[in-house]
């Protein structure tokens, strides 16, 4: 019988759950660190204990899931901790396009695929000494915003830099991606592309509540200035959106765009989970400065469903739900090489 398996971090809760709710048998990898926190979850049948998460590409584990027949649903620590090379390695079945993960955490492919989905990207800047206006300058991989920080000169930007890398934070400027600062109301936006019924669904929208830079806003400008801080974008929580309507055609739009982009560039393509992270402006216009491949941690959001969920499904449909669904479509219709690689 399949199971669905994950690391025990990220979204594991939500993707479990799900996966139960369908039927599924479910399997934690998980660090004997957490074990007492994921054992409290009645939903989790067998927890393979490890060291480290690093320990999925041994002989040990890959057996395990084996045995279990286990999807694996890949998260952001999974790409966190391992390399593309390694994710391309597993040779248990991972759900969705683990090839299109390589574009998620090259900044170069990843710059490439946007541009590929026409959709409105900040600039990249190529060199330091480019900086005209404010820029972010962000690391490579997902480092989920840690160690970036603003800058508006070149000076201004080898001194941060130069801070960063005496915190041991980063080692030099190949670190980095230097990208245009873009203004405007975040927004991260949450798609599930079905490879099964070949459908996109748009299922929610979040804000991320980012350290040191949401907790800097709190404070008055003239403290803001005394502060002696490289505010960081270090993720610490979600928290709900809703659209306007009128910007929903759009957000369909957008996801389309992606989809079709990855099917030219990635086979096969973007199937399941993925996010499009940007900004709207004054004008309700989106400029999107990042996209996951895969499922992020706002959709922990809707265990429940969400608002946008609710009207596609009359049951609670999560993210992590969805995805066990549509290895069951998948199943139901022999197309399974088409939602798993
Ligand atoms: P994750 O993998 O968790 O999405 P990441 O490490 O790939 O994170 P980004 O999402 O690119 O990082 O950036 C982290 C944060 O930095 C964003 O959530 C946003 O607040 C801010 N940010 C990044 N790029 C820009 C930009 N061009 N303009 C404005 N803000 C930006």
């Amino acid at each position: 019988m399949t199971s669905i398996a994950t690391l025990g971090s990220h979204c594991a809760l939500q993707v479990l759950k799900g996966a139960k709710d369908e039927g599924f048998k479910t399997v934690l990898v998980c660090e004997k660190k957490r074990e007492r926190l994921y054992k409290r979850f009645r939903f989790i049948d067998e927890i393979i204990l490890v060291d480290s998460f690093r320990e999925i590409l041994d002989q040990r584990c890959a057996k395990i899931l084996q045995e279990n027949d286990s999807i694996i649903v890949p998260h952001g620590t999974l790409i966190s901790q391992m390399s593309s090379n390694e994710i391309e390695s597993i040779k248990n079945p991972i759900f969705g396009n683990k090839w299109i993960l390589r574009w998620e955490s090259d900044r170069k492919m990843k710059e490439k695929l946007m541009l590929e989905s026409h959709l409105p990207v900040p600039k990249s800047i190529p060199n330091p000494n480019e900086i005209k206006g404010l820029v972010i300058a962000k690391r490579h991989g997902a480092a989920g915003g840690k160690g970036y920080f603003l800058a508006t000169s070149e000076s201004d930007y080898n001194k941060k830099r130069d801070e960063l890398i005496r915190q041991g934070i980063i080692d030099g400027d190949n670190d980095l991606y230097i990208q245009e600062y873009a203004f405007g109301v975040s927004a991260y936006l949450q798609y599930f592309y079905s490879g099964a019924n070949e459908d996109l669904e748009f299922f929610g929208v979040d804000r991320r509540y980012e350290s040191d830079i949401d907790g800097l806003g709190r404070i008055p400008a003239p403290q803001q200035i005394a502060v002696d801080l490289i505010p960081s974008f270090n993720v610490i929580g979600n928290s709900p959106l809703v659209l306007r309507e009128s910007l929903l055609d759009e957000v369909y739009s957008m996801g389309e765009k992606f989809v079709e982009a990855a099917k030219r560039l990635v086979a096969p393509g973007m199937t399941g989970p993925f996010c499009l992270e940007g900004v709207y402006d004054s004008n309700g216009k989106f400029t999107s400065f990042e996209f996951s491949a895969r499922i992020v941690a706002g959709t922990n959001l809707y265990v429940s469903g969400s608002p946008y969920s609710s009207l596609m499904y009359n049951e609670p449909m999560s993210m992590g739900r969805r995805i066990a669904r549509e290895v069951k479509i998948a199943k139901d219709k022999n197309v399974l090489q088409k939602v798993v690689t």
